[in-house]
């Protein structure tokens, strides 16, 4: 009998708005809204950029439903990234905007549309030399 030794390296998210969960599923992005003005940002924040207030800030916990406002297929890239691959900004109904890769669908134009709904996903992406591994988060239609 074998036992596998344990991964080396923790889990961390790519991004500093994505929060892991204990399963990909329970992953989710966040923001900070200013509690002087309202005003919502992605991710963590210190100072906010409308009031100039140095809040304080209230995490707020984005939907994983989203809408398509841009996309663009990109056919060239560094030799590490595969091509072509489909690169968009997608709305969230809170109000704010992220940038993220649609996967889901061969990157051809007929397949894409502005609006059209996306659901978030998160998966590993990639590893370091110490073993730690990379949660990023994409989406895919809905
Ligand atoms: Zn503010």
């Amino acid at each position: 009998m074998t036992t596998e030794a344990p991964p080396k390296g923790e889990l961390r998210p790519i991004v500093p708005y994505l929060a892991l969960g204990n399963t990909r599923d329970e992953d989710y992005l966040f923001g900070s809204r200013c509690t002087n003005c309202g005003t919502l940002y992605v991710g963590p924040r210190l100072f906010c950029g409308k009031c100039s207030g140095e809040g304080p800030f209230e995490t707020v916990r984005f939907s994983k439903e989203g809408e398509v406002y841009v996309w663009s297929i990109i056919h060239q890239s560094v030799p590490w990234v595969k091509v072509p691959y489909i690169a968009a900004v997608i709305d969230l109904p809170e109000g704010v905007s992220v940038n993220a890769n649609i996967e889901g669908i061969e990157p051809k134009p007929e397949n894409l549309k502005f609006g059209m709904k996306v659901k978030m996903f998160t998966e590993v992406v990639s590893q370091d030399a110490d073993g730690n591994q990379y949660v990023g988060y994409k989406f895919r239609p809905a």
